[in-house]
């Protein structure tokens, strides 16, 4: 008989917590610092524009945090998500290597970061809060946040930048049809938009631009609050749901990975499938346990950055938080997988990074293409150019194991499908990638 090649995992053994990674962290982190006055942050400076508990969540040192119910029952539309074997890859690559993906692509958005924009709309909702405001660079994150907040009966108005938003309209058309207010970033709505504009009146936008005009929006509505999808320490935390669902499929099957693979854009997908992995790390009970995050490298946050506070935007609003960072005046090429065009990375992913606790790579845009195709080919999933980082990686790993011989177990996260990025592949099946 043949061996399954998906790991379900009944509804009904869902993590019922969010793994925190602070409580087990060996050596402290700087802190992040006012913009103004440069000292540590304190919960104060953040109410105006996050909810309470998602700030609890940012600087807590409790190791498991309870998802409530209404976030649990609403994460059921997709999760868990399978785990599935890709053995048709390994044949294809002739290797010893057994390799697993987790595969975010099944959520409602087609990518993991419903896993964050669920609960930071619940907090939301739960405090009063009646509008969230948000930017969005491909649109991933824009999607997802829409869908909670249709849920959750909230208001939602999403900056986009510029050039997605004319590149991408049907990111655009699903936010429209979860009833989002799409603008394209950079507006004459907010200050920093219209600063932008007269230097540039056809500025094409980034993502420091786009997230400057979000928050001085939130800053002056009461009942609005910001929600970013990926960088911080509580999106981190949401996150690990993936990792927590991965180790008990892996363990329902007798299998624990040699390699845990992850692209980074803000680190949150990595962190998600890595962060309960490292903890058995860091607890010594798999010492020898690799970790490895995946980035563009026309945009090499963790590989060439600099380790150093830097604001998280272009207008300096954001406090200032110590991580691998290009500059905040960075404006990152436009590639393919939009979702990696980020300046910086999470504090955490940093600071693990630069502890030696976890590795990284960095591959070329057309290379990634490629592993993009033989793993659609091989595993008839097409992924998000994103993601198809973390696959390129998978790869050469694999076919290291081909050379030495390894049986390594190695697993990735596939953190989207890319249905919506067939533009993206019609270009490369043209020979137009840069
Ligand atoms: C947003 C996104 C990313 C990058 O964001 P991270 O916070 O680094 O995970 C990666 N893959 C997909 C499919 C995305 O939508």
């Amino acid at each position: 008989m043949s061996k399954n090649k998906i790991v379900f995992l009944d509804q009904s053994k869902s993590p019922t917590h969010y793994y925190n990674i602070l409580a087990d962290l060996p050596t402290p982190m700087a802190p992040p610092l006012h913009p103004a006055t440069k000292q540590p942050v304190v919960p104060e400076d953040l109410t105006p524009i996050f909810a309470k508990e998602l700030i609890e969540q940012e600087m807590s040192g409790e190791r498991y945090i309870e998802i409530p119910d209404e976030v649990q029952d609403l994460y059921k539309l997709s999760r868990p998500t399978p785990l599935i074997r890709a053995s048709n890859l390994e044949k294809v690559l002739d290797t010893p290597a057994k390799i697993y993906f987790k595969y975010e692509g099944a959520n409602p958005t087609g990518s993991h970061k419903t896993n964050t924009s669920i609960p930071q709309a619940y907090y939301n909702k739960k405090q009063g809060i009646k509008n969230l405001v948000t930017e969005t660079g491909a649109g991933q994150w824009g999607c997802s946040l829409a869908l909670a907040c249709k849920h959750f009966d909230m208001g939602c108005e999403v900056f986009m930048v510029k050039v997605s938003y004319e590149q991408k309209p049907y990111r655009k058309t699903f936010m429209g049809l979860f009833g989002a207010t799409v603008h394209a970033s950079p507006t004459n709505l907010t200050n920093s938009g219209r600063n932008v504009l007269a230097k540039d009146p056809n500025s094409p936008g980034s993502l420091g631009i786009a997230i400057s005009e979000a928050v001085e929006v939130a800053v002056q509505r009461d009942d609005t609050n910001y929600t970013l999808g990926s960088v911080l320490n509580h999106v981190m935390l949401h996150q690990t749901i993936i990792g927590q669902e991965a180790k008990i499929q892996m363990e329902l099957i007798d299998e624990y990975p040699d390699v845990v693979i992850g692209c980074v854009g803000g680190g949150s997908n990595f962190a998600g499938i890595a962060f309960p992995f490292v903890q058995d790390k860091l607890s010594g009970a798999k010492k020898n346990l690799e970790i490895i995050g995946v980035e563009p490298s026309s945009c090499p946050t963790l590989t060439k950055g600099k380790f150093e506070y830097d604001f998280g935007d272009e207008a300096g609003f954001t406090p200032l938080m110590k991580m691998y960072t290009l500059g905040h005046d960075f404006i990152p090429p436009s590639i393919h997988a939009g979702g990696l065009r980020y300046h910086g990375a999470s504090p955490i992913v940093s600071h693990l990074y630069h502890e030696g606790i976890i590795g990284a790579s960095a591959y070329d845009q057309l290379d990634i293409f490629k592993a993009a195709q033989l793993f659609a080919q091989a595993e008839a999933i097409v992924p998000a150019p994103e993601s198809s980082h973390a696959i390129k990686e998978a790869i050469e790993q694999a076919l290291k194991c081909k050379e030495s011989g390894e049986k390594k177990t190695i697993l990735f996260n596939l953190s989207g499908h890319g249905f919506l990025d067939l533009g993206s592949y019609e270009k490369f099946l043209n020979n137009e990638l840069d």
